[in-house]
């Protein structure tokens, strides 16, 4: 299917007043699509399954900064370590120690977010807020020197109550705020990440900065 440039430029346009990056989500989507947006002037790519980003990664040009915005399974980390720009799903602490010891290996920081889990449903992975907090708090986090947290990623409950929706997003927001403002050794808060194709508008209204987007440009999966 080729890419909607239509609807990517519109939503270049919605992003534009809120100062927003875009994550161009490209799960399932070849590489042919994806260089057709790379034309396009996107640079920022998400996915969310590791054998397949390794296999786009290798034939699609190098200044692409690719986003790991999927579960990632720990023995899965040391293949994405040396090129991955922004991890957005950190679901556990082990996770964390896992890519520390990699980045570590390859002489990098890894720039992370924690997934916090915001959803009332049950099938979403991500930390509690009182589980981030504890780990951000704590002792173990000034020792990972080779990851840096650069704030949360979450997904709101996929249902047309927009209410609900706005209030996942505002409690994230709320957990973002007051963290960035702690300045916490091994934290650099700068990310909120939260919008997807059905409620991108109101992650923005509510103060999402990176947004991650797949159907509404490159069509249904
Ligand atoms: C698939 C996916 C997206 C993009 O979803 P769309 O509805 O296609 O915009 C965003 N974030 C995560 C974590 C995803 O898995």
């Amino acid at each position: 299917m080729p890419v909607n440039r239509h609807a990517y430029e519109k939503l270049i346009k919605d992003l534009l007043p809120f100062g927003a990056g875009l994550v161009a989500v490209s799960k399932k989507k070849t590489v042919a699509e994806i260089r057709e947006l790379y034309e396009s002037g996107q640079r920022d790519f998400g996915e969310n399954y590791v054998q397949e980003l390794l296999a786009k990664q290798k034939e699609l040009p190098a200044d692409i900064r690719w986003h790991f915005i999927g579960h990632l399974q720990s023995n899965k980390v040391k293949s994405i370590v040396p090129f991955v720009h922004l991890i957005h799903s950190i679901d556990s602490i082990s996770l964390l120690t896992e890519i520390n010891k990699q980045a570590e290996k390859n002489n990098r920081v890894v720039d992370c977010l924690l997934q916090i889990y915001i959803a009332t449903e049950e099938t979403k992975f991500g930390l509690s807020t009182e589980e981030a907090e504890d780990f951000l708090l704590g002792s173990d986090l000034p020792r990972l020197k080779n990851i840096l947290l650069k704030g949360v990623m979450g997904m709101a409950s996929l249902t047309e109550n927009e209410a609900l929706v706005r209030s996942e997003f505002r409690r994230l927001k709320e957990f973002f705020k007051k963290t960035a403002e702690r300045k916490l050794p091994g934290t650099n808060f700068q990310y909120l990440s939260m919008g997807m194709t059905n409620d991108y508008l109101v992650a923005l209204q509510e103060g999402s900065n990176l947004v991650r987007i797949g159907s509404a440009i490159f069509g249904e999966r």
